[in-house]
């Protein structure tokens, strides 16, 4: 093709009908990481925010425009810690995985509809399930997948009844419950089960690094699994270009875990200030949550034995929110809800706001938690999204109200979210022309 051709496809290509492009006129804009509104006007093309200004934006007929009529535009929101196949009822979780999909199915609407965009599945989504999702096949918010979580025999994936064998041993299938936990023990078996997960499509993994609440034969000071292990696990995440994120508590499980190379922690609730020092020294992500430990003790099915572990854990949560705000650890936004409890998704805006400005708290929904996500690094295969900016990806939320005086609207995203734009994709939409 000669050069002169060339130029005239390419031309062509940037100005042709198809170009999808909608503006979003006459709005505040909180662009994820500033604690200001700038009003203004933003320009969606093909998927991308390819222009913000404010001065009026100039477009064709066949763009599609919005009137935000001073409503607050923000980045669409990001959890760090979901489980979409998790939400059976804890006491129904032995059901077949048709009931674990349907559900998850459910599942995967409410976070969508709730205003999240994306989120990152820490253990037990198959890939396969992220991929329906970009596929158009099922609704619901980009998913970054861990794929089954790594567990050791007895740890805190373990959940298997008590009289139920150890399928390794007998040499049968390792993987328990639909596949969303795999029993893993020595290096050899934590690196196949991690290439196994990368070869699926997880972007990330996900291993149970010590005890855990929500399992009956792991006591919370455990330490999971061996140095050795650990660093299996990192290395097979590290040769895809990805990292290892862990359950933990403790001090002594976080520093085990983070000397071994995770570079992110589930929970924490349990670290001292040292620990806490030393996990930001390192550069390491702490993802906590609060709501789901607030409300679990009322979980039908849940055990005594579980009920004794939340009351440990639940002990460390308030001084670990001053731990992460003393040493400024990066944390995002993250809820872990589990066994049907997803209808309180927007509770932790609301439950976070007791410690943190609603400024902070919606930095930490968007901008934060995607600064978390890109962790994945070339595994990521969806660009920069989680702020307002130009040439990043249109995930794109109009509010009725003031989220950053009052970030209870988000509690009610039916009648608040007035807008849900995915990838430049309106998914729903209250405003008329
Ligand atoms: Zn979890």
């Amino acid at each position: 093709m000669s050069r002169s051709i060339l130029i005239i496809v390419l031309v062509c290509l940037s100005t042709s009908t198809w170009a999808d492009s909608t503006l979003i006129k006459n709005v505040r804009i909180f662009n994820g990481v500033d604690a200001t509104l700038t009003p203004g006007h933003v320009l969606v093309e093909d998927g991308i925010i390819s222009r913000i200004s404010s001065d009026t934006i100039a477009v064709g007929e066949d763009a599609d425009v919005i009137d935000g009529a001073n409503r607050v535009l923000s980045p669409g929101f990001i959890d760090l810690h979901v489980h979409l196949t998790s939400h059976v009822p804890y006491d129904q979780i032995d059901a077949h995985g048709t009931v674990v999909g349907a559900v998850a199915n459910d599942v995967a609407r409410h976070f969508l509809d709730s205003g999240f965009t994306t989120v990152r599945d820490a253990g037990g989504t198959h890939p396969d399930l992220a991929k329906a999702i970009e596929l158009g096949t099922v609704y619901g918010p980009r998913v970054f997948p861990s794929g089954a979580v790594l567990s050791q025999t007895g740890g805190h994936g373990d959940w298997r009844h008590a009289s139920v064998p150890n399928p390794t041993l007998r040499g049968t299938n390792p993987y328990i419950h639909s596949d969303q936990a795999v029993i893993v023990d020595g290096v050899d078996q934590h690196l196949a089960a991690a290439r196994e997960n990368l070869r699926f499509g997880a972007t990330q993994i996900k291993i149970m690094g010590g005890g855990g609440v929500m399992s009956d034969y792991d006591p919370i000071h455990s330490l999971q699994p061996s140095p050795e292990e650990i660093r299996a696990a990192v290395q097979a995440a590290g040769d895809f270009g990805t990292y290892v994120l862990a359950h933990a508590y403790t001090s002594e499980a976080v520093r085990r875990l983070v000397d071994n190379g995770v570079r992110c922690i589930e929970h924490g609730l349990l670290i001292d200030d040292a620990t806490a020092k030393f996990v930001k020294k390192n550069d390491v992500v702490i993802s906590t949550q609060l709501v789901v430990y607030r409300a679990l003790k009322d979980l039908p099915g849940i055990t005594e034995t579980n009920l004794q572990k939340l009351a440990v854990v639940l002990e460390g949560q308030e001084k670990l929110i001053d731990l992460i705000k003393k040493y400024d650890i990066t944390t995002g936004f993250a809820t872990d809800l589990i066994g049907g409890m997803y209808p309180m998704l927007t509770r932790e805006f609301t439950e976070r706001a007791m410690y943190w400005t609603p400024a902070e708290v919606l930095v930490q929904a968007t901008s934060e938690s995607a600064e978390v996500i890109r962790m994945a690094g070339r595994l990521n295969r969806h660009g920069n999204f989680g702020e307002i900016r130009e040439g990043w990806v249109a995930d794109i939320l109009l509010i009725n109200g003031e989220p950053l005086e009052d970030i209870s609207v988000l509690r009610d995203p039916e009648n608040n979210l007035a807008l849900i734009m995915k990838g430049g994709e309106i998914v729903k939409n209250l405003l008329s022309d």
